[in-house]
């Protein structure tokens, strides 16, 4: 199965599928729309059944010995080369210590006070610290191998963001060099200052337009279309596919054990949540996991298009760009899901397979956002916004009755918390504004306290300063005096 240095030997027929006419495309080239009728694609392998010789055990033997390999190439997302891009050489693969994030169980405190089994899977944890580095480190490195094969000197990469996908696509281009350069769109004001920081460190072009992220994204699909840029935004098939290894981990983590098990992805531009169900559709194809996780995408009621969709009666349902309202998980706040087909597409797979069940959209609060976050965090967890969320959407699933009780959840904390704070400061200091609708919770808000101000320390010398603290200190703590 594999070469001596440790390289998988497979190599699979891979090519862009139309979901609009159903034709195939090759992947020589950059393509984001099908060339025929201006529908998304997705990446297939027209190989796959071959993989089906092979028994599921073996698979999980194979990924599991891969999980100890030294391979740099092989240590992230690529450990699953064969249902990942398996048309990639080893001198391509870029590995920037993306994936592989951990399995955290809901301390136990959290666990009582929600009422269902459940875990954070932390893709903060990833090196931009969101999940867009598994799909940028596959899109990356095709786009590396199509520079050494046709030899290009300069490339552009080009992308519209909510934050994370030009923190992410930023930091690959820097680490590559030499030809990418990268260029990213920002609407301005509607990203945290942490994720302006970052491409802005990473050396990146960082442009920015008054509107919301679907108007970005509107402006540099012109820009793909009429000019040689490479696009990094979700509508590059290659991210969907890098992005199934959260399914491929999270299987693995769980011994490949899938059953009772509950998935919960906040949906934005329904990239993720299509990358999720294809990563275990994969999976079920090849005997791997025996049955599909359930899986809930979650939406807040500020941006909440494919909720609607999915919550009308099936003879009656069309989908509708929504206009969204200012929303803390940012990262989710969009209208106008490029990746909509997508999940129509893979949810009408993933029910055929799964049953109707197996598959739900799940309308939650800003408030329940907000409180579901700083709850988390205050139990140990580092969940961003859009962890908050896939919480909310937890409680409401449990609250609708929709959980068994053998079941168990596990949450996509999407990033990390520090790249959203400034939420939780304006929270903490009520000055949310009012288009949010949150109203901080005095038991989950926390300040600092002045012990003294600046004019009392002065007059004191170092002695005295030190005295009156740690008794103002003690006075605060209600300490006792050690007899
Ligand atoms: C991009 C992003 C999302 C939304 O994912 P989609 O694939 O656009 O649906 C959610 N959370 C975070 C932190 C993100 O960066
Ligand atoms: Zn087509």
């Amino acid at each position: 199965m594999s070469s001596s240095t440790g390289f998988p030997l497979y190599r699979g027929d891979m090519r862009y599928r139309c979901l609009g006419c159903g034709k195939n495309h090759g992947i020589d080239e950059l393509l984001y729309t099908c060339p025929d009728c201006g529908e998304v694609l997705l990446l297939e392998d027209a190989s796959f059944d071959s993989l089906k010789k092979t028994p599921g055990k073996q698979w999980r033997a194979i990924f599991d010995a891969r999980a100890a390999d030294k391979t740099p190439a092989l240590r992230g997302i690529f450990r699953f080369y064969e249902v990942m891009a398996p048309v990639l050489e080893e001198e391509d693969i870029l590995y920037l210590g993306e994936g592989n994030t951990p399995v955290i169980e809901a301390a136990p405190a959290l666990l009582r006070s929600v009422g269902a089994r459940f875990a954070f899977k932390n893709d903060g944890q990833n090196p931009s610290a969101s999940f867009k580095d598994r799909g940028m480190a596959c899109a990356f490195s095709y786009l590396k191998a199509l520079v050494r094969r046709h030899q290009w000197t300069d490339v552009l990469t080009v992308c519209a963001s909510t934050g994370d996908t030009s923190a992410s696509a930023a930091l690959y281009a820097a680490y590559v060099g030499g030809p990418i350069k990268s260029v990213v769109l920002l609407p301005c004001g509607k990203v945290t200052p942490q994720q302006i920081a970052q491409p802005l460190g990473s050396g990146a072009l960082v442009l920015e337009l008054p509107g919301v992220f679907d108007d970005c994204m509107k402006v540099v699909e012109v820009l793909a279309e009429r000019y040689r840029v490479a696009l990094l935004n979700s509508k590059n098939s290659w991210r969907i596919l890098g992005q199934e290894s959260f399914s491929f981990e999270l299987a693995q983590w769980r011994n490949w054990e899938t059953k009772h098990l509950c998935v919960f992805v906040p949906i934005g531009n329904a990239g993720n949540v299509t990358a999720v169900m294809r990563g275990f559709l994969k999976l079920y194809h090849l005997d791997i996991i025996d049955s599909l996780p359930r899986l809930f995408g979650v939406q807040s009621h500020h941006a909440d298009p494919v909720y609607r969709y999915y919550a009308a009666p099936e003879h009656s349902r069309r989908f509708e760009a929504v206009r969204v309202s200012p929303s803390v998980a940012q990262a989710a706040m969009i209208g106008n899901p490029v990746s909509f087909p997508r999940v129509k597409k893979l949810a009408e797979e993933y029910r055929a397979v799964g049953g109707e069940r197996a598959f739900q959209v799940i309308q939650v609060t800003e408030q329940a956002i907000m409180d579901s976050m700083l709850e988390a965090n205050r139990h140990g967890h580092i969940a961003c916004t859009q962890g908050g969320e896939c919480l909310a959407g937890l409680k409401e699933a449990k609250a609708a009755g929709l959980l068994d009780a053998a079941e168990y959840c596990v949450l996509d904390s999407t990033a990390h918390a520090l790249k959203f704070i400034d939420f939780q400061n304006m929270y903490f200091s009520a000055s949310l504004p009012a288009v949010f609708g949150i109203e901080p919770d005095p038991a989950l808000t926390n300040r600092p306290g002045l012990l003294l101000t600046a004019e009392e320390r002065q007059g004191m010398d170092e002695k005295e300063f030190v005295r009156e603290a740690a008794a103002t200190m003690a006075r605060l703590l209600r300490l006792e005096a050690r007899t």
